[in-house]
């Protein structure tokens, strides 16, 4: 099997939720927003965020900033707020080592996925990144599998893996694509879809299992 490995980003490779909590924070004292701007904010970006969603909290909010003004310093606020701990940087550096081929395979906007690759030191550690909103596509769709092989510049046919945290995205889009799978526990496992070939309470426990397939 191929030496290639597909992360998911958040939830998985950085934590999003803590990130999120401060952006908000943040862009609401900057825009002086008012606290129910706050609330908004947090439960229409707690999945995802789109530029989109800033026009629609200028509309709710009757805020003169453009939507795009808006977009553009939440970017920044999450590229700063978003973290990616030490020991997963320092594993992802020895699968390098070992010659593995690192791509990260992301549900969410192009632009906001590569901030946060680079503010976290993750965007030097990987080969290839699939954002969902460089092709409108989403995981468990294929084609963004077969896109992060393709930035990455290698074939899904050779095999490979998939960490990830969402059962249905990363680990039943990985299966459908010909890959082996480690699940990040933490949300319900639908019933109908097959378990993963591992599951883990932590990345740097993924990361480990690969390391030791290379022996
Ligand atoms: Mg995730």
């Amino acid at each position: 099997m191929a030496r290639l490995v597909f992360f998911d980003l958040d939830g998985t490779l950085a934590d999003r939720q803590s990130a999120l909590s401060d952006a908000v924070t943040d862009l609401c004292s900057s825009r002086r927003l008012p606290q129910a701007a706050d609330q908004w904010l947090r439960i229409q970006l707690a999945d995802r965020a789109t530029a989109n969603d800033f026009a629609r909290l200028r509309d709710a909010f009757g805020l003169e900033a453009s939507a795009a003004d808006l977009w553009q310093e939440y970017v920044d606020l999450m590229a700063a707020a978003v973290t990616c701990r030490p020991e997963v940087l320092e594993g992802l550096a020895r699968l390098r080592a070992a010659a593995w081929t690192i791509g990260v395979i992301t549900n969410g906007a192009g632009d906001i996925q590569r901030a946060k690759l680079a503010g976290t030191g993750l965007a030097d550690l990987v080969d290839g990144v699939a954002a969902s909103g460089d092709l409108e596509i989403r995981k468990p769709d294929r084609r963004i599998f077969e896109l992060g092989a393709t930035r990455c510049g290698v074939s899904l046919a050779d095999g490979g893996w998939m960490v990830g945290d969402n059962p249905t995205g990363d680990i039943g889009g990985g299966h459908q694509v010909g890959l082996r799978t480690i699940w990040l526990r933490g949300r319900p496992w639908p019933d109908e879809l097959p378990t993963a070939h591992h599951v883990v309470d932590d990345v740097t426990d993924a990361i480990t299992i690969l390391l030791n397939e290379t022996e």
